[in-house]
Order: C-alpha cells, then structure tokens, then sequence
C-alpha cells in the first residue's frame, strides 16, 4: 500500500475517528497535491462521524465551530489545524452558486460525487490506503483537469468552478480536458451570478501561478466576463524596436517574470493595461503609448475597486503601475531624490517591476546594469543612514521658526528645499550649516 507521507496530526486525528468506530480519510487538494509531491496548502478530512460526534471524539482539542452549518469542525490538533467535514450531499443548486440545502450522507461516494474535479475526489488513510472511485489518480499521472460527471451541469450549479478550472490547470500546469474545456467556454456568462470576492480570490491564485500565459490565452473570454478591459490586449500589436510580442504576450509574460506575491502580479498584470486606449502610429508605422502608464494606473484603480481588493493593495499595485516607466535613477544623488519621493517599498518595487517588463521584450537585460545600480545605491544609502527624507533632516519646522520662517506653506517650502540642497551634497545634513541656508532662501 502506498504511504502519502502526511504529517503525523493527520494520521493520529484519522486513527482517532476510526478507533470511535467512524470512517475518516484526507480528502481532495492535500492528497492531489501529497500525491504530486507538492505540499498541500491545508489539510481536509471526511467522516462519517456527525458534527456532534466529531466534536465529542475531539473533546480534548481545542475545536472552533465556525463551518458547522456545512457540517465542518476545524480541530487544533497539537496546534496543528484540521478540518473535520461530515459526508455530505449537495441538494439541487438554483442560482448557479450554493445547493438549495445540505444534508449529511453515510455513503463517501456521496461526498466524493460532489467535488468539483476528478483530481479533488482522492481519498487517503493509512489503514485504507489511496481511495479512488473516480480516476483521479490516472488524470493526476495524465496532468489532466476533468469534471466529475456532467461538466455543464457541473459548472451550472457552481459556476465558481469555471474559474477554478482554469485556476487549477495553471498552478498545478495541467490541461483542461476537451469537454470539460469546452464547457468552461460555453458557460462563462454564469460567473456573472458569482459574488466577487470568490471571483477575485480564484483570479489572486490564478495569476500568482508559474505559467500562465497559455491558460489564459486559451480561456481569455472567461477573464473577460469580469476584466473586460484585458481582452483589448490580445492582438493590439507594439511596433516599436523594444518588443516582440503584442501587449497580451508581453503582460502575461513579464508576470510570469516577476516574483509570485499578489501585490506583485497584480502590478505586472494591469500595467499596460491602458496601451490599448493610448496606442498611436505615426507615419512610420511606429507605435507610441504616450501617457500609457497613468492610464493603466487608472483603470487598474477602478478594475481593483470594483473587485473589492483591499484599499492598501490597490495604492501600492496603483502606485507601481504609474511610475513604472520612469527613467532609472543613474546617480545615489538621483537615488536619493527618487526615494525622497516615492519610499524604500517603491523604489524597490519598481527594480522588480522594470527587470520583469524588461525580461518580455526584445533585449531582456536592457536595463540590467541600471537596475543592478539601483539596488547598489539603495544599499549603501541604509549602510551610510544618508538622509532623503524630511524625517531624516536634523532640521525641522521648530528650528526654522526659531529663526523666523513662518508657519505655513513657507515652512514647507524652505524643509523641501533643504531636502534637496542636503540630497545634492550642496549643503551638509548638520544643524548650524541647514539653518544658515534656511535664512539664505528665505529672504529670496
Ligand atoms: P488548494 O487548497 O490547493 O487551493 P483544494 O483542492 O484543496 O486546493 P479547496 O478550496 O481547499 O481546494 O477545497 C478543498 C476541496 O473541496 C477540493 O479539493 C474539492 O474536493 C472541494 N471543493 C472546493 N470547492 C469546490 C467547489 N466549488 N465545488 C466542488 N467541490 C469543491
Ligand atoms: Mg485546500
């Protein structure tokens, strides 16, 4: 028999049931994925112990009730979370999103059947070893996402699914079977009738995926129920002799570049997403974007809102998107300035922004030295504490009243210009020297 080397917790929490006399395994994406080699994001077990009985079997642990309407009990077993769902049957689905009721089975092939994909029926205990009554262990070894039963059933009483199809095909790199793929495309309209935030947390892990570029190509007209601003992308070409692909390759490309955080791929995702609208070709038949990257920053703004992303998300993602064409800082002074403006998390973000636009066009190392700079500036302005903001100057608005500067916007204006003068090595970051210039601007 085979072992899925699970963590002991699992085991231990199964044989626990068992010894109740219950069936119980690990279900779904922790034993697709323990079968793959992967670790699993979480840890699911089925039984056919009832709520109640599941909490009294785990009386000792600590349990929080929070999924019991769906008959879940999440168990900290030695700290280590599980969770505990009843066999269930899914009653008739109305709306495209929930079952009109649930009810709890004794059959496991019951909770099986209700699963999305053939590779999220697998079951796994060490006493029984890998149960599979649907072929998801052969779909696994054939790198395939396929429907349990009728796909446009399927996908019509949860149209979530739709998504998650393509979502799975690209984070475990696996194709979408024919029918299966056939009807994620005759159905996509029904993701309308889903509530976004699932929308958007299936969208999140989408694109943090490794490859994605074919997926999405393949089933761009299912992201285009909820971006339509995306489909404009595909095929509006960049005649320009910096790239190769139009602005869809180039987009999915430069995110596939760029590290897999959700702030990150949303950037990258959304970053031309304003070429479309600004794109004009000259006589030439070169293509210009001008204004490209205030745009993209723009509609970013409204698609992020719209899909109810934190509002912290959408400043930085938003923040990135409009300065990322701008020209690299090829001085610490013009580091320092750079940083006076934007902050350290920025002026990061933006070396990771550029070296991944750069590695989807024509010459991806472009820009490697600058970018290398860049970072080689950052590091020894921390290193040397050199001054590049406000905060930093060993003046403030106190000592300049002190010398007879006015509150307001004054004030603001001589601190700004003090900044600079101390950022350009015109004038050193000390008290004395800072104050003599203040009275020198002032009276100009
Ligand atoms: P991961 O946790 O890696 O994102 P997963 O397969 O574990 O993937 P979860 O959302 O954690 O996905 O769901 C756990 C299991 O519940 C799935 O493997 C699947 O069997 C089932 N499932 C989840 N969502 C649905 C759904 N919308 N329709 C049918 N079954 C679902
Ligand atoms: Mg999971």
């Amino acid at each position: 028999m085979i072992s899925l080397n699970f963590p002991e917790q699992v085991n231990s929490a199964i044989k626990l049931l068992e010894n109740s006399g219950f069936e119980a395994y690990a279900v779904g994406g922790c034993v697709r994925d323990r079968l793959m080699g992967r670790e699993p994001n979480d840890y699911d077990i089925t039984t056919n112990a009832l709520p109640s009985q599941t909490a009294e079997v785990f009386k000792e642990y600590r349990c929080l009730d929070i999924g019991i309407k769906h008959g879940t009990l999440t168990v900290l077993f030695d700290g280590f979370p599980l969770e505990i769902t009843t066999y269930r049957l899914d009653g008739k689905y109305l709306d495209n999103r929930h079952p009109e009721s649930v009810s709890f089975s004794a059959e496991l092939s019951d909770d099986l059947a209700r699963r999305d994909f053939t590779v999220n029926t697998l079951c796994y205990s060490e006493s029984k070893g890998l149960v599979d009554l649907f072929g998801g262990a052969e779909d696994i070894r054939n790198k395939v996402i396929r429907c349990v039963g009728d796909p446009d059933r399927r996908f019509s009483e949860d149209a979530l699914r739709i998504l998650r199809a393509i979502r799975f095909s690209c984070t475990l790199g696996f194709t979408v079977e024919e029918k299966t793929a056939e009807s994620v495309l005759r159905n996509c309209e029904l993701i309308d009738n889903i509530a976004i935030e699932r929308v958007r947390d299936e969208f999140t892990k989408l694109i943090c995926a490794s490859s994605v570029t074919e997926v999405c190509e393949k089933f761009l007209p299912v992201i285009g129920r909820f971006i339509p601003e995306f489909v404009e992308l595909y095929g509006c070409e960049q005649n320009t002799p910096y790239h190769i692909y139009d602005v869809f390759g180039h987009t999915l490309r430069a995110l596939e570049a760029i590290e897999s955080t959700p702030e990150m791929r949303l950037t990258m995702f959304f970053h031309d997403i304003g070429k479309p609208e600004c794109r004009k070709t000259d006589e030439f038949g070169t293509d210009h974007f001008k204004g490209h990257a205030a745009v993209s920053a723009e509609k970013a703004r409204n698609i992020l809102k719209r899909m109810k992303y934190p509002n912290a998300v959408a400043d930085f993602v938003c923040a990135l998107i409009e300065n990322h064409s701008l020209p690299c800082p090829k001085t610490k002074q013009q580091a320092k300035k750079f940083l006076s403006l934007y902050g350290e998390k920025l002026y990061e973000g933006f070396i990771k922004v550029r070296r991944a636009d750069c590695a989807a066009k024509a010459d991806p190392h472009s820009h490697d030295e600058k970018l290398e700079n860049m970072k080689l500036f950052l590091k020894s302005i921390r290193e040397n504490g050199e001054c590049y903001s406000l905060k930093q100057l060993k003046v403030n608005g106190n000592d300049l009243m002190a010398v007879g500067v006015k509150n307001g916007p004054d004030l603001r204006r001589v601190l700004e210009l003090l900044l600079n003068e101390v950022i350009f090595d015109r004038c050193p970051n000390e008290k004395s020297a800072l104050l003599e210039r203040a009275q020198e601007f002032y009276k100009e």
